[in-house]
C-alpha cells in the first residue's frame, strides 16, 4: 500500500519517502510520504484561504456539531484497519491501538457536543450602551504531534480545533505516521470543507519547523519533549503567535502506609509499563512510605519479571519502545543509576530478541537528586525511593522541573487531599492513576509545559475573546 499525505482535501505524494519500522521486529510495515517545503506552503496557503473565507466558523453551529459527530462514527468505522497498522508502526498492543481510535472518536463527538455552546457574554455598561463578547476562532491552527499516541493525540487538539470553526494543519510524527492516514480519511469521509484540515507526515526539522514559523499562522500547538517545545517557542516569539505546549514528565505517585496493596500494584501495571512507559504522564516515580517500602519494591518487582513480551498484535503483555535510538538512550541511562547508588531490582537492559526491547525495569532506592529521578527515561523504567514524612514525600514529589501529573495511594481521605492540594502538577490521581479521561482539564507546570488539554477549558484555547461595545445614543 501506498501512503500519500492529506493536504486540503486532496491526496498528493510525497516529496521523499521515509521506511515506518515495526519496532517488535526491525522490519518495514510501509514508506510513508514526506511532505517537503512545497507541499507545507500550499497547505498553509489553503488553511489560511479557508480560514479567512470562514468554511468552518461560518457554518452554524448544530451544523459544525453533527459533522463533528460524523468524523467520529467514520473513526469507529476505520478502526478495524486502522488498529492493526498503528499496532505494528508503532508497537503498542492492539488493544490498545484500538483504544487510541475510540478515544479519538470520543474526542470529536465530546467537542460535537460543545460546537453549539461556546457561547459570549453581556456585560452591563448602563442604559446608554450594549457591550457583549464573542468567541471568534482563531483562525489558522498548526498542530505538531508526537509518536506515542498518535491517533488520539492528533484528536485530542483537531477535535476542539475544528469544533470551534477554525482551519488546521496537522504535522503527524515520522515515527510513526501511518494510522493517522485514516485519520484524514474519516474527515474526508465525514465531510469537512476543503482546505479546512491538512494532515502531513514531515520531518520535524523540515516541515515542522517550516510550519511553526509560518506567518500564516494563527496558533501552534505543539506536544512532544521539551526541547523541541523550547525550539517551537523560540519560532512562535519570532512571529508573536500564540503557542500551547504540553511536554514532558516525571511524575511521582506517593504511596502511604495505609495504601491497599493490590489497588496500588494495578496503577504500577498501568502507569509505568502501559505502551512500554511511553507516556508523557507515566508512573515513572513511586515514593514509598518506609514502612512498607521493602514489601513494595518486591511487588514491583515481581510484576515486572512477569510480564511477557512480544508482538503489539499478539497483545504480548510487554511491547517493544519505538526506536533502536529510544532504546538506545533508556539503556544508556541505567549505569547512572547505579553510579547514583540505586539498585537494580528488575530488569536494567535491553532483552535478548528481536526488536527494541527494554525489560521492564524497577530501579530501588533512588535518590531524589539521581539522573533517573530528575530525567524523562520515556521507558518501562520505575523508580522507588523512600521517604518517612509527608513533608518529604511532597517535597521529592515536586522536586524536578517538571509538574504534569501526581498520585497518591491512601485510605486517609484528609491527607489524600491534604497532599494532592501541595502536590505541583496540572492533575493529581487518588488510588488510581490515570483515573480521570477525556472530559478532565489535562497539561502541565513548569517544564512539562503550559496549556490545557481536554475537557471544556480545552475548547477555549481555540477561540479568541472579542468585545463589542456599542453606544445607544449616537
Ligand atoms: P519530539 O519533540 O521529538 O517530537 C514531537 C513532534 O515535533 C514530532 O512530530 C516532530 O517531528 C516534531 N518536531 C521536531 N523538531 C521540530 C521543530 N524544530 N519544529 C517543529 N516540530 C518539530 O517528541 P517525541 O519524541 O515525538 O515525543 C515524546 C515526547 O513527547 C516526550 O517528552 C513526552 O513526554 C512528550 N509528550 C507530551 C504529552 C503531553 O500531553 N504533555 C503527550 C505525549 C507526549
Amino acid at each position: 500500500m501506498t501512503y500519500q499525505n492529506f493536504l486540503a482535501g486532496r491526496w498528493v505524494d510525497g516529496d521523499a519517502a521515509l521506511a515506518v519500522e515495526d519496532p517488535a521486529t526491525g522490519q518495514t510495515v510501509a514508506e510513508a510520504p514526506l511532505a517537503g517545503e512545497a507541499t507545507v506552503a500550499r497547505a498553509l496557503e489553503a488553511a489560511r484561504a479557508s480560514a479567512d473565507r470562514g468554511d468552518l466558523a461560518a457554518m452554524r453551529p448544530q451544523a459544525r456539531a453533527d459533522l463533528m459527530r460524523a468524523v467520529a462514527r467514520e473513526i469507529r468505522a476505520l478502526a478495524v484497519g486502522g488498529a492493526p497498522l498503528l499496532s505494528r508502526e508503532s508497537g503498542k498492543r492492539l488493544s490498545d491501538a484500538r483504544g487510541e481510535f475510540d478515544e479519538a472518536a470520543a474526542y470529536f463527538d465530546y467537542y460535537g457536543g460543545l460546537a453549539d455552546k461556546i457561547e459570549g457574554k453581556h456585560i452591563p455598561l448602563g442604559p446608554d450602551y450594549v457591550d457583549y463578547t464573542v468567541y471568534e476562532p482563531v483562525g489558522v491552527s498548526a498542530q505538531i504531534v508526537p509518536w506515542n499516541f498518535p491517533v488520539s493525540l492528533a484528536a485530542r487538539s483537531l477535535a476542539p480545533a475544528l469544533a470551534a470553526g477554525n482551519a488546521v494543519i496537522v504535522k503527524s510524527p515520522e515515527l510513526d505516521p501511518l494510522a493517522m492516514t485514516l485519520l484524514a480519511r474519516a474527515l474526508q469521509r465525514a465531510g469537512v470543507p476543503e482546505g479546512a484540515v491538512s494532515v502531513l507526515n514531515g520531518l520535524g526539522r523540515e516541515a515542522g519547523a517550516r510550519l511553526v514559523a509560518a506567518p500564516e499562522v494563527d496558533q501552534i500547538v505543539f506536544t512532544g519533549s521539551v526541547p523541541t517545545g523550547q525550539a517551537v517557542l523560540r519560532a512562535a516569539a519570532e512571529t508573536v503567535t500564540p503557542a500551547l505546549v504540553e511536554l514532558g514528565g516525571k511524575s511521582a505517585a506517593v504511596v502511604f502506609e495505609d495504601a491497599d496493596l493490590d489497588t496500588l500494584m494495578h496503577s504500577v501495571r498501568g502507569g509505568i509499563f502501559f505502551n512500554a512507559g511511553q507516556v508523557c504522564s507515566a508512573m515513572s516515580r513511586l515514593l514509598v512510605h518506609r514502612s512498607v517500602y521493602a514489601r513494595t519494591v518486591e511487588a514491583c518487582a515481581a510484576l515486572a519479571k512477569g510480564l511477557k513480551p512480544g508482538h503489539g498484535l499478539d497483545e504480548a503483555e510487554h511491547t517493544p519502545v519505538i526506536s533502536a535510538a529510544q532504546l538506545a538512550r533508556i539503556e544508556a541511562l541505567m549505569p547512572t543509576a547505579r553510579h547514583d547508588g540505586a539498585v537494580i531490582a528488575a530488569g536494567g537492559a535491553r532483552l535478548d530478541r528481536p526488536g527494541h526491547f527494554m525489560a521492564p525495569t524497577v530501579i530501588a532506592d533512588v535518590l531524589p537528586s539521581a539522573r533517573v529521578a530528575q530525567q524523562e527515561i520515556f521507558g518501562p523504567v520505575l523508580c522507588v525511593t523512600p521517604f518517612d514524612t509527608e513533608a518529604e514525600a511532597i517535597r521529592i514529589a515536586n522536586g524536578t522541573e517538571f509538574g504534569l501529573v501526581a498520585g497518591v495511594f491512601t485510605r486517609d481521605l484528609s491527607r489524600a487531599l491534604r497532599t494532592a492540594h501541595r502536590l505541583r502538577a496540572g492533575q493529581v490521581f487518588v488510588n488510581e492513576w490515570f483515573a480521570g479521561g477525556i472530559a478532565t482539564p489535562f497539561g502541565g507546570i513548569g517544564k512539562s509545559g503550559f496549556g490545557r488539554e481536554k475537557g471544556v477549558e480545552a475548547l477555549y484555547n481555540y477561540v479568541r475573546t472579542k468585545n463589542i461595545a456599542i453606544a445607544l445614543h449616537g
